[in-house]
Order: structure tokens, then sequence, then C-alpha cells
């Protein structure tokens, strides 16, 4: 099986270094602008149609010449990706890049051989901790300390700048893996919620996270602060870094947060079940509206991960379609309990069978037993 792992490295480049990728950057955002201004009145132009006439752009353009051409194709992919976005209405319009944000820029390895000897224009050293890149040369690097080198092929680094001026590259790595198959001896159904972020059938629940809550209320409390501060102040811009850094943390948190809760899962059992989709738990006012697209990204973040870690272990990963409202039915005895539809309803004895549930675990249980359905139907094809 063939996977692809990225490799995240803060860099250290040196001021030459530091304005190169700057200039490149700029660059780049030159090309997105341009070419989002100049498709705003030419309708049914596609990505190959800009492509061929990047050439011409550069020749108007010098400046465009010095930087690696990977970059400046990036943009064009980018601005597809924008528009994909728009027309799937997952985004906005795409939007003029501003110098302040976040930039990036993507450049693909490649590789020669001479006289016997191979070359790559990317490199990765984690003895020196140096990063051979194209038109930087070395870079320095730091992260990975427990490694001594990066197995598989570099398929592609991307440099980053963020908006505390931090530099990154992120290098995309394609390996060999050998995965069998478990012998599975444990299984687990999950219901991903919106009150707990996951609630498990073994009656594990994993809620909304304390310092995470504690970042997000320092992150209002700043917003409000800009909002009363004079725009394009001193002081003004310092909130406005300060916000900037406190975002990096959030993600940063939230992406090591999940991480875990998927560890934890996959490590412990053999067989997981998911929901595909949630059945329409519907929101009538704004706020609960957005804590729901929250949670939503977070959900699906967290599919993917355990989807993912499943993979590389070799362990079974089920989704299922709940046609059926899963914390309806008592996983007891099957009765179907409509009054449980009242979301405030956390926990009630079933009227047939006298159990005592659990919404979301109840939930979870009767997810666990569509999963077993699943598996063993599809063991007994083969
Ligand atoms: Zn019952």
């Amino acid at each position: 099986m063939k996977i692809y792992k990225a490799y995240k490295f803060r860099l250290y480049p040196t001021n030459d270094q530091r304005g190169f990728i700057n200039r490149t950057l700029g660059c780049k955002r030159f090309v997105y602008n341009y070419y989002l201004n100049y498709l705003k009145d030419n309708n049914g132009i596609n990505r190959f149609d800009l492509h061929k006439d990047l050439p011409k752009l550069k020749e108007e353009n010098e400046f465009l010449k010095e930087v690696d051409s990977c970059a400046l194709r990036c943009s064009i992919f980018d601005l597809e990706d924008g528009f994909n976005n728009f027309f799937a209405k997952r985004s906005g319009y795409p939007r003029f890049k501003s110098k302040f944000a976040r930039q990036s820029y993507r450049t693909s390895c490649i590789r020669s051989t001479y006289k016997g000897k191979e070359y790559s224009n990317i490199e990765v050293d984690l003895l020196t901790r140096f990063i051979k890149l194209p038109k930087l040369g070395k870079v320095k690097i730091r992260g990975y300390r427990d490694k001594e080198r990066i197995e598989g092929k570099i398929v592609n680094a991307t440099i980053s700048r963020d908006a505390t001026n931090k530099y990154y590259v992120s290098v995309l790595v394609e390996e060999e893996l050998l995965v069998e198959k478990v012998t599975p001896t444990s299984i687990v159904g999950i219901d991903l919620g919106i009150k707990d972020l996951v609630v498990t059938s073994d009656g594990i629940k994993y809620g909304n996270d304390k310092v995470l809550m504690k970042y997000e209320k320092r992150l209002k409390r700043l917003q409000r602060k800009l909002s009363r501060q004079v725009k394009g102040s001193k002081n003004y811009l310092k909130t406005k870094e300060k916000i900037a850094r406190i975002h990096t943390k959030i993600k940063n948190y939230r992406k090591h947060y999940l991480n875990n809760i998927a560890n934890e899962i996959v490590d412990e059992h053999d067989i997981i079940v998911t929901e595909s989709l949630k059945v329409a738990d519907m929101f009538k006012d704004k706020k609960k509206a957005f804590n729901k697209s929250l949670s939503d990204a977070a959900v699906s973040k967290l599919r993917s991960l355990i989807e993912w870690k499943c993979k590389i272990n070799g362990k079974f990963y089920y989704k299922i379609n709940t046609y059926y409202p899963s914390s309806q039915i008592c996983s007891h005895c099957g009765y179907k309990n409509s009054e449980i539809k009242d979301l405030s309803i956390r926990e009630y004895d079933c009227p047939k069978c006298g159990v005592h549930n659990d919404r979301d675990i109840n939930a979870s249980l009767n997810i666990l037993v569509e999963g077993l359905k699943l598996h063993y139907n599809l063991v007994s094809l083969v």
C-alpha cells in the first residue's frame, strides 16, 4: 500500500533566503491576484488556458522569472481550488490575497541520475538538520529530533510563512507500507456529536476540551478589544498579532487533541464503527448553528483520522448510514421511543424493557451493532 506522509519542519532561513522566500510569495500572490482579476470578465476560462497564458505574463513582468516557476503554477491550482470550493458552496467567492495572511508556495521534487548517481532538488538531512530546496539551497530546519532519516520518496515541499512571520516547510513523502489485517478481538461503536465530541459504546466520553475553551475565551476577549481600537494604530496592530498567535495555538491544539482521541480509540479496538452522516439535529438559533459548524469540522476531521489510522494499522473501519435515528432506538430491546427526538433528554428509562439508557451511549451501541452486521456480512462474502 502506498501512503503519503507530511513532515513539517520549522525553517530558519538566512536573511538572503528569507528575502527570496518573501519575493517568491509576492510573485505567487501577484499571479494569483492577476488571474483572479482576469477571470472576472472572462467567463469559461479554465486552468489550462491560464497555464498557457503564464509564459506571456512572465515575459511582460521580468521579475517573475527570478523565482521558482513551480510556485507560480501553484497559484493557478490554488485559484482553481478556490473556484471549486465556491461552486460547491464550501466557501465564498475567491478573494484577492493580502500580504499579511499566512502564505505558502509548493515546489515539486525532481530527480535525475548522472553517471550512476542520483540527484534530487529536494533533500532532507536530519543529521546536520538541513533541507535542500530549489533556488534556496540549504536551509536550517528544526523538528523530528527522534528520527535519523526520512524514509520514502519525497514528492514535494510546501514553504510557508505564517501571520507571525515564522517560516515552515512541509515535506510530502510517499512510502510503501506493508499492512496485514489484524484478527479482530474488540469492537467499538462511536457516536460523534455536538454536546460531547465523541461517545463510545464503552461509555467513554470526550467532551470539549478545557484548554481549548480557555483559548477560545481569550480569543473572544481580544477580538472585542480589537473592535474598540483605532484601525491601523500601534496598539491595534499589536492586538492583531496576538490574535494571529492565538489562532495558531488553537489550530495546533485542536489537531493534537483530535489526534490523541483517534490514537486512543484505534489503539484499543480492532473494528471501529461510526456514522457516515449525522441524522439532522436541527438548530434554530444562530449561536448553536455556529457551534455546530465548528463541531462538524472537528467531527469530519476525526472521522478521517480514525479511518487513516485503521488503514495503516490493518484494522477495520466502517461508516454506517443511519437511515434510522440511532438515539431513538433502545439498544437493549429495539423499541423506538420517539420522545427522545427532544435533544434535551439525556437519559431515560426504556418504556418497554425498563433499561436505563444514556442517550449517546445508547446511540453508540446501536452504531456498534450495525457495524458488526456489516463486518460479518463482508467477511462471509470473502
Ligand atoms: Zn428497551
